[in-house]
């Protein structure tokens, strides 16, 4: 039987009177690539803040790789194994794309934080290989020396992915991936997800733009104001009339 990376057992939100999440259950399977779609306002969001730690639901537990992690702290969460890119982290500025990258490679779990300077300098070398292996996957590496200010908001976007992919996480989460992006940055950064995709990472994408994920996802979930309203395979969903509605109906 396939293994669940992540399990949102039975959660709920509200924020006054706000339903925001209602009675979510969905289970990310091993090696997949779930999107979980809706429109503005659906609770995309708010359930990926549960996931990650920043928001406590009122009832219900999310379960990453058979541990609950409702309780823990974002950081907690990330150390064991839960990345998130894209909107958070961002980038820092001021640094070259190199070390943009090994910055999350020294903080990763096995990451030089624990290591004396004596360790960390002798680990030197190999993190910059690793990050440059990364960059290289990104399509990046040949201006590894650029301030990470000077990039195109879709180079950008390549970088945080690169910081992502260095930790090697267990389930990495995508936050809106094409958000605000022109049309030629967001057909290259699907491209991009298509090759990461071959990796056979666990991944959650969230976007409300349903073009985005439907040459992406191997399973898509469907939220429309915090109820999920369809869940399956991309083509059974695309085709369901109910989800048409939440689209055409929502602000989207
Ligand atoms: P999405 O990401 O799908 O656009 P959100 O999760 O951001 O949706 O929001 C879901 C609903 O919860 C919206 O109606 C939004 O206005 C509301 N909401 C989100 N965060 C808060 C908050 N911190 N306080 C009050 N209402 C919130
Ligand atoms: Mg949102």
């Amino acid at each position: 039987m396939q293994n669940a990376v992540l399990h949102i057992a039975d959660v709920n939100k509200n924020f006054g009177g706000l339903r925001a999440l209602s009675n979510i259950d969905l289970q990310v399977m091993e090696g997949m690539t779930h999107a979980i779609i809706g429109p503005n306002g659906a609770g995309k969001s708010t359930l990926l803040n549960v996931c990650i730690g920043r928001l406590a639901p009122d009832s219900g537990a999310v379960v990453f790789d058979g541990e609950v992690i409702t309780g823990k702290r974002p950081y907690e969460i990330n150390q064991l194994g839960v990345a998130r890119v894209f909107q958070t982290p961002e980038i820092f500025p001021d640094l070259s794309l190199l070390q943009n990258v090994m910055i999350p490679a020294f903080a990763r779990r096995d990451g030089a934080f624990r290591l004396n300077a004596w360790q960390v300098a002798a680990r030197q070398g190999e993190l910059i290989e690793e990050a440059e292996h990364w960059l290289e996957d990104v399509g990046l590496v040949e201006q590894k020396d650029r301030l990470a200010s000077n990039l195109s908001r879709g180079d950008k976007r390549r970088l945080e992915l690169a910081m992502g992919l260095v930790q090697k996480p267990r389930l990495l989460l995508l936050d809106e991936p094409t958000a605000g992006m022109s049309r030629h940055d967001t057909n290259a950064t699907i491209d991009l997800l298509q090759k990461i995709k071959k990796r056979g990472m666990t991944k959650v994408i969230i976007e409300h733009d349903m073009h985005v994920v439907f040459s992406l996802a191997d399973r898509v979930t469907v939220l429309a104001q915090g109820a999920v309203i369809a869940d399956g395979k991309p083509d059974e969903v695309r085709g369901n009339p109910v989800v048409q509605e939440a689209y055409l109906g929502g602000s989207h």
